[in-house]
């Protein structure tokens, strides 16, 4: 297949579906027509990503192209350099399709937080297909694009990666260059790929990790390469009890699921270990202290003077401030910033932010002890299937609930693979967590490989 033909496959995805949908908020049709065209007639085809077309979530800038993170506040916006993971992609002979929705700056499990409209998820329009990087696993399962970029600071790219059927890898904290990409919680976020398969979304990470000086925060380890396996003898898989059995709120089809993934890896060599993660239950507490504290920070640029839309003719210097920050943030935005304000204040910084850094301490440390006696963890990714648009957006902290086992791997820093496992009795897909240790996702991705292959063994 030649890059045209696959670019206007997608196009014409996009055209027939996209209404539906609403997984992008940008498409660059001339541009991917006029690169694959390009790619067709002058490269030599040997690139890694060679005319193939993937989406970009709308907070990666990619140049020319307008970014909005989801937000009326960068609406126009049109950044003037591409970031790293693009820069990255395009040298990989990608083709740049467009970019996709997500939550306001990420903030929220199901793509309804969009400043612009919900995406859909494809296999069930009723259905949210997660957040925040919904519209990129959305473009993917509606085959509007081959593979996507998400980015992760509690879930966002595992979670709408088992909503939709898909892989998603959250790296490493550090392990790909975050120039480029808009802050949400500067201590948590990451950027990856999502995919069909592990075997693409290793393809996309294997061109996107890696040491960038432009990013202070990126790490200088060497990428190990992926050794794919058929067999897993030997490795020691952890399974945590408060992620499964002893789970507060796990669906019971989502935990036949887990169990059926567990066996299929045992059948395969691997030794079950039971393990225990005691902090498991203040995750979400912990969480949503140190990213609405970060969240306030990173935000208070959006002023409507250095950066964001202005209000007009506000009466004094304070009121343009209120003004632009009122008008243009959505009410979940606001939110955060107003409790992650709270959060850090002068009196209540000891009671909250300090006391969630402490926790996340603890948090991390169960997973170091957890590494004494195993390779991975594997758990479920979302403890409740994709829900109904509108569900749950009344009420905010039971969608924060909802991110309950995939916090855990940011707070600690380690990279994470949602890997699909099935579908529940109404064909709606079940994702696998599996967690590695630091730098360890060659190991996670060829573990997940195997996993996936035991449900489908299409999927290589
Ligand atoms: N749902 C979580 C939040 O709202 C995680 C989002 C993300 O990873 N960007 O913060």
């Amino acid at each position: 297949m030649t890059a045209t033909a696959h670019v206007e496959a997608c196009l014409a995805q996009i055209a027939a579906r996209d209404g539906e949908v609403a997984a992008f908020l940008h498409v660059d049709a001339a541009g991917a027509r006029q690169r694959a065209a390009w790619l067709d007639a002058r490269a030599d085809g040997s690139a890694p990503l060679h005319g193939l077309t993937i989406a970009v979530k709308d907070n990666i800038a990619v140049a020319g192209q307008p970014l909005t993170a989801g937000s009326r506040m960068l609406a126009g916006y049109v950044p003037a350099r591409d970031a790293t993971v693009v820069t990255r992609l395009l040298a990989a002979g990608a083709v740049l399709i467009g970019k996709t929705n997500l939550d306001e700056f990420g903030m929220g499990s199901s793509t309804e937080l969009s400043g612009f409209a919900p995406t859909r998820n494809p296999l069930d329009l009723a259905r949210v297909p997660g957040g925040s990087s919904g519209g990129s696993a959305a473009a993917i399962a509606a085959d509007m694009a081959w593979a996507a970029l998400g980015t992760d600071t509690g879930g966002s790219i595992r979670q709408p990666a088992a909503f939709c059927g898909l892989a998603g890898l959250k790296p490493t904290y550090g392990r790909v260059s975050r120039s480029g990409v808009v802050a949400y919680a500067s201590s948590l976020d990451q950027v990856g790929p999502l995919a069909k398969t592990v075997r693409d979304v290793a393809r996309v990470y294997a061109v996107l990790a890696g040491h960038d000086a432009l990013d202070a925060t990126s790490a200088v380890q060497p990428v190990q390469p992926v050794q794919w396996r058929d067999d897993l003898a030997g490795l020691r898989v952890g399974v945590a009890r408060e992620h499964l059995d002893d789970a507060v709120g796990l669906d019971s089809q989502i935990q036949a699921r887990i169990h059926a993934a567990l066996d299929a890896l045992r059948a395969r060599g691997a030794v079950l270990v039971p393990i225990s993660l005691p902090h498991t239950r203040h995750g979400i507490a912990a969480y949503y202290l140190v990213a609405t504290a970060e969240a306030s920070a990173n935000l208070s640029r959006y002023d409507g003077l250095r950066y964001g839309a202005r209000a007009p003719n506000p009466a004094t210097l304070d009121a343009l401030y209120t003004h632009s920050r009122a008008a243009s943030l959505g009410r979940e935005v606001q939110r955060r910033i107003l409790l992650g304000t709270f959060a850090l204040s002068a009196g209540f910084q000891d009671a909250f932010y300090q006391k969630a850094c402490r926790v996340r301490r603890k948090i991390a440390e169960d997973f170091q002890t957890a590494w004494r006696s195993c390779d991975v963890l594997l758990g479920p990714t979302s403890p409740v299937p994709p829900w109904l648009l509108g569900q749950m957006t009344a009420d905010p902290l039971a969608m924060y609930l909802m991110d309950a086992f995939t916090v855990g791997p940011s707070l600690a820093g380690l990279p994470a693979l949602s890997v699909p496992v099935g579908v529940d009795a109404q064909q709606l897909p079940i994702g696998a967590q599996l967690v590695g240790q630091p730098f360890q996702e060659a190991m996670i991705l060829a573990v997940g490989d195997v996993l996936q292959r035991a449900f489908a063994p299409e999927a290589t």
